[in-house]
């Protein structure tokens, strides 16, 4: 079993990658889309947001207006912390339920692949047996950003910034991509990486 952090600045392509190795075989593990499935009508964690932050969160069907939630805990320190306090938790002990039944269901040869766009920042790359760093150059990441996701030229920038930089995180890898060019070379590159991982005697 190979337990690795899949990390990258912001749109530079770590769900591309990660959906590259899952075509593979490997399980990917992402805190984003855990959060997302927590705040799905009928989880605990929802209702508890709803109940620190009002049912105007909900709209006619009972799902969250994520828009509104933003909104709230955008320039609100203390919204923000207890948001934090209420899902952070939940998505823990989720990542850690998926991990162990990973690692139950193939325990000599998963190879589980951690979403972490904070790993730099958290400091946690120490907890993992490999890294996995997504780079993309800042120029195509500015343009995939603002083309693909209608993200503000400005807004974009700020993201970057208030991020960990390239030589941080390229500090901590044991695996670069480079993900500026074409989708095949990216999964080239993956394909190359996944074959280290299955033959860890050839590294
Ligand atoms: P975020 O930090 O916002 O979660 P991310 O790091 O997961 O983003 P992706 O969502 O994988 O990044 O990629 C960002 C955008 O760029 C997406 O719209 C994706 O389709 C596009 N993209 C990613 N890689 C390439 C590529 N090699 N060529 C063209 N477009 C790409």
């Amino acid at each position: 079993m190979r337990h690795l952090a899949l990390t990258g600045g912001i749109g530079s392509g770590k769900s591309t990658v990660a959906q590259f190795f899952a075509d593979r075989g490997a399980t990917i593990i992402d805190a984003d889309a855990i959060s997302r499935s927590l705040m799905e009508p009928g989880q605990q964690v929802l209702a508890d947001v709803v109940a620190t932050f009002g049912d105007h969160l909900l709209d006619e069907f009972g799902r969250l207006n994520r828009q509104a939630l933003a909104d709230i805990v955008f320039n609100d320190d203390d919204a923000r912390h207890r948001l934090n306090a209420l899902v952070h938790p939940a998505v823990r002990e989720e990542s850690k339920l998926q991990l162990k039944a990973a690692m139950e269901a193939d325990p000599d040869n998963a190879v589980i692949i951690q979403d972490i766009p904070l790993l730099v920042e958290t400091g946690q790359a120490e907890k993992f047996d490999g890294v996995i760093v997504v780079y993309t150059e800042m120029d195509t990441r500015l343009q995939r950003l603002v083309k693909a996701r209608g993200m503000a030229t400005d807004d974009a920038r700020a993201r970057i910034a208030a991020q960990a930089t390239d030589e941080q995180r390229s500090a901590v890898a044991d695996w670069l991509i480079d993900n500026s060019g074409s989708l095949e070379n990216t999964e080239a590159q993956v394909a190359a990486v996944w074959e280290e991982l299955r033959n860890p005697s050839t590294v």
